[in-house]
């Protein structure tokens, strides 16, 4: 059956590498992805699907019958700023494809075209779920909100991301917490407002801003163990519109990113105390909001399948347990945390290239139809270990 699947991806490669760059070109954001999806849609539509809406921005398809539902995802969206790499199809918007989900898009796309040619020989169900909101961490959260995992409902689940950095054509993945748990925060201090000329007449939030921020950022130096692997940034911080005012309020934005849940609460609770106490020792207002994000991690049971059927598809020697997990996060964890999954790592370049996120980053489009085809492997691998004995 793979080599089946292998056979009819290496013929549809050309459609593969035209969708993606048909999407490169027309980048959106967050949920909002309407020529996206209405690409998306007309393509799956063509093939014989029944595409379903699942919130906004995202859409469901199933192929396949029978007991057992595996999921397949792509996510779509881009992210703003100006793409710089000098590729014949460049963006045609004032976003850029800069994590390579247009990638992602086109081999899920792919796969649905492999999986109606082998519908009828499928031991069960496949559902592809096209996901807006990736970076913002809202669309997977949202899809499964909207029941996603429901009618049917999805047993196991599968994603891949391409890496610029990583050798083409290799896979990289691990087993147990494969990527890190995303802790985003917003603090605004409430002081009070008076002239740059009589600071003793109100409370300086920009000074407070000032005092937590070394803290905070001081915790990771100072609280964490060397074996915690905990980082904590505060990427964004200010307040004020005039030399010579003290304004009412400043704010800070940060995140931390860490591995392990008891040292993930522990500096969660240490950040709270900090903003309810420091500038109240100032006599002032701090408040804290939270964006979670937690861990993948992949299922062994699925690790398990995954590993024989990508072997298949991109050769043994180049599918690699690295044992590490990933530092970025993904929102695939919302997936993760409700059924067993697995999510891997595609090579598209290697270590001297662009990372992701870089407006120079170029994604090589060569093991794209590999994808395509290793999606539909695992799944149908997974839905044969789970199908009745056969007669
Ligand atoms: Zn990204
Ligand atoms: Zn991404």
């Amino acid at each position: 059956m793979i080599e089946k699947i292998v056979d009819i991806a290496k013929r549809i490669e050309e459609e593969i590498i035209q969708n993606r760059r048909t999407l490169h070109q027309m980048p959106e954001l967050g949920l909002d992805l309407p020529k996206t999806t209405a690409f998306v849609r007309e393509q799956l539509t063509q093939m014989g699907y029944d595409v379903a809406d699942c919130g906004p921005g995202g859409l469901v398809v199933v192929a396949g019958q029978g007991e057992k539902t595996f999921l397949l995802r792509a996510d779509m969206d881009a992210l703003p700023g100006e793409e710089l790499a000098d590729v014949p199809y460049r963006s045609q918007t004032e976003n850029a494809h800069l994590c390579g989900h247009d990638m992602h898009t086109a081999q899920l796309l792919g796969a649905a075209r492999i999986l109606k040619e082998i519908e009828a020989e499928l031991p069960g169900r496949v559902k592809l779920m096209f996901q807006p909101a990736e970076e913002t961490v809202e669309g997977a959260k949202s899809m499964i909100e909207h029941g996603l995992l429901e009618n049917p409902k999805v047993d196991a689940a599968f994603a891949m991301h391409v890496m610029s950095t990583l050798e083409r054509g290799t896979v990289d993945y691990t087993r147990g917490v494969a990527s890190a748990a995303m802790d985003t925060f917003f603090i605004e201090i409430k002081g009070k407002a008076t002239h740059g000329s009589m600071p003793d007449k109100g409370v300086d939030p920009l000074q407070i801003a000032a005092h937590l921020y070394l803290m905070i950022t001081s915790l990771a130096a100072r609280e964490a163990s060397m074996f915690d692997n905990i980082v904590c940034t505060i990427g964004e911080m200010g307040g004020g519109t005039a030399p010579n005012i003290v304004p009412d309020t400043a704010v800070l934005r940060g995140t931390i990113r860490s591995f392990d849940k008891a040292v993930r609460d522990r500096f969660v609770e240490r950040i709270n105390a900090l903003v309810e106490n420091v500038p109240m020792s100032f006599a002032a207002k701090g408040e804290i909001k939270w964006i979670p994000t937690p861990s993948i991690v992949n299922d062994d049971g699925v690790v398990d399948v995954a590993e024989k059927a990508l072997a298949e598809v991109f050769s043994a020697e180049n599918v690699i347990n690295t044992g590490t997990p990933l530092t970025g996060s993904e929102d695939f964890s919302y997936v993760a945390a409700r059924v067993p999954a697995m999510f891997v790592m595609v090579g598209t370049g290697g270590p001297d290239e662009y990372p992701v996120h870089n407006p120079n980053v170029v994604f090589d489009e060569s093991n794209l139809a590999k994808s395509a085809a290793g999606l539909v492997a695992v799944a149908v691998s997974w839905l044969q270990g789970e199908a009745p004995a056969a007669q």
